[in-house]
């Protein structure tokens, strides 16, 4: 380590995550260095379905979804998709999440992501309104709809459960729906609004308004892949494939990569694995929708963007080293159709895969680590866009030393511990 003016803190991945906690700390005063192996949201925080998903409060799996589980997997175009060579691999976490079923730990998981999408809008409120980007985030609502009325028994359940975690939903019949979406056809019979949410017109410039805005804050970013990390003496020392860096404090926020460098930090392995996604751009698809639309039976979402209409989902369970199969990004057009009065246009449109970076409990870490040096954002799975804000804030006070977090997320339910 011979850095002369080492930085107060390394951030590690340049994703929401990393930028948004990075401009944080940079406004708490300290000096930030921010390495990214590609250029800053390259990585999930690119093509995500941009949903404010503050509505998303349950676990990325239930006790239905075993029923069903058996028939989505033999469907290599459904909505779940596993390649059964990852399955050796992939075992232990999904041994873990069903443990997380169990009740006490399912509604562990349920109060941790309500706390944090609880905070999630003000804190995207606070954080846009700093970089006068307010508009970027549309506070319109989103709506979960269906199409087959022995649904309506599934989404009556759903409503209940939701209003049981005090998520503002509203019941909206078919007419209603399409007095407000005039381009969604007669076959969807009604759905569930949700006030309290939103969507980002471009989750990618998002990440870019951010990065922006830490450079002006004196935020240093480095194109480097890193290759290890050690805490050493005072501090940490971050190794890349272009020389080592030295730093009092680091921050993993690798997304779905960050497993391999906690454990060269803390010691500790983390079963963090990924869900693959996908989407599909339709570029001359603009005023389709006023909000972000789901499908119940279809699972999958259509968020209207400043680029056009980006259809989005699927979780596919291969690992972070297999090609993306952009079958799956396609299929979501075909998914698309019935949905609206006129079938919509895939002319010049791009398919995408990401990374979730994915917990079996469903839960990110948060948390501070040897005595302070190391630090950890990760692990955010469907909701990495929502919860970003609020995880900058705390991770700003996570860093400066604070024994408990104030008015924030309890830290509890999102150590690293827990593991
Ligand atoms: C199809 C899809 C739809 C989604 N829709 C939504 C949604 O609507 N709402 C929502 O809230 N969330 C959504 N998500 C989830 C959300 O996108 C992620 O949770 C979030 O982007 C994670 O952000 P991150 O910063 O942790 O990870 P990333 O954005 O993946 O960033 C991690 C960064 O770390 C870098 N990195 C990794 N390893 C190294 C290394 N060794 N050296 C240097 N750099 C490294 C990577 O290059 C990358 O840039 C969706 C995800 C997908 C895939």
């Amino acid at each position: 380590m011979h850095d002369p003016d080492p930085a107060d803190i390394a951030v590690i991945g340049a994703g929401i995550i990393g930028v948004a906690c990075a401009l944080q700390l940079a406004r708490q005063g300290r000096k930030v260095l921010v390495i990214d192996q590609q250029a800053p949201g390259m990585g999930a925080s690119y093509g995500n379905a941009g949903h404010l998903a503050t509505e998303q409060v349950f676990p990325i799996a239930d006790l239905s979804i075993l029923k069903r589980l058996p028939a989505m997997l033999m469907d290599p175009m459904g909505p779940l998709r596993l390649d059964w060579k990852y399955l050796p691999r992939a075992l232990p976490w999904f041994i873990r999440l069903l443990l997380n079923l169990r009740p006490a730990s399912y509604q562990r998981t349920v109060e941790g992501i309500r706390a944090l999408n609880e905070a999630s809008l003000g804190a995207w409120q606070r954080l846009l309104a700093s970089i006068q980007r307010g508009h970027l985030l549309r506070e319109d609502g989103s709506l979960l709809v269906f199409e087959h009325t022995n649904s309506r028994t599934a989404i009556d359940e759903l409503q209940r459960r939701m209003q049981a975690q005090n998520v503002p939903v509203d019941f909206w019949s078919g007419d209603a729906i399409r007095e407000v979406a005039p381009q969604l056809s007669a076959q969807i019979q009604g759905g569930l609004f949700f006030p309290g949410t939103g969507h980002f017109l471009d989750p990618y410039r998002l990440v870019c308004e951010l990065v922006d805005a830490a450079n002006a804050n004196g935020v240093q970013f480095l194109q480097r892949q890193v290759l290890d990390a050690r805490v050493e003496g005072d501090g940490v020392s971050v190794s890349t494939d272009q020389g080592t860096f030295a730093a009092r404090q680091v921050l993993i926020a690798c997304g779905a990569h960050s497993a391999r460098l906690t454990a060269a930090l803390t010691g500790k392995k983390v079963p963090l694995d990924t869900e693959r996604g996908y989407h599909l751009m339709l570029p001359h698809e603009q005023q389709r929708l006023p909000f972000a639309v789901t499908s119940l039976e279809r699972k999958f979402i259509m968020t209207p963007m400043a680029g056009g209409l980006r259809l989005a989902g699927t979780v596919e369970f291969a690992g972070l080293d297999r090609p993306p199969n952009m079958a799956r990004a396609w299929q979501l057009h075909r998914l698309s159709q019935g949905l609206f009065r006129e079938d919509l246009s895939a002319e010049d449109a791009t398919p995408w895969m990401g990374f979730r970076p994915s917990l079996p409990d469903s839960l990110p870490v948060i948390d501070r680590e040897c005595d302070g040096k190391v630090l950890l954002a990760f692990g955010h799975q469907h909701l990495g866009l929502t919860q970003a804000a609020v995880t900058a804030e705390m991770v700003g006070q996570l860093a400066s030393g604070a024994p408990a977090l104030s008015g924030l997320p309890a830290l509890g339910p999102y150590r690293l511990g827990r593991f």
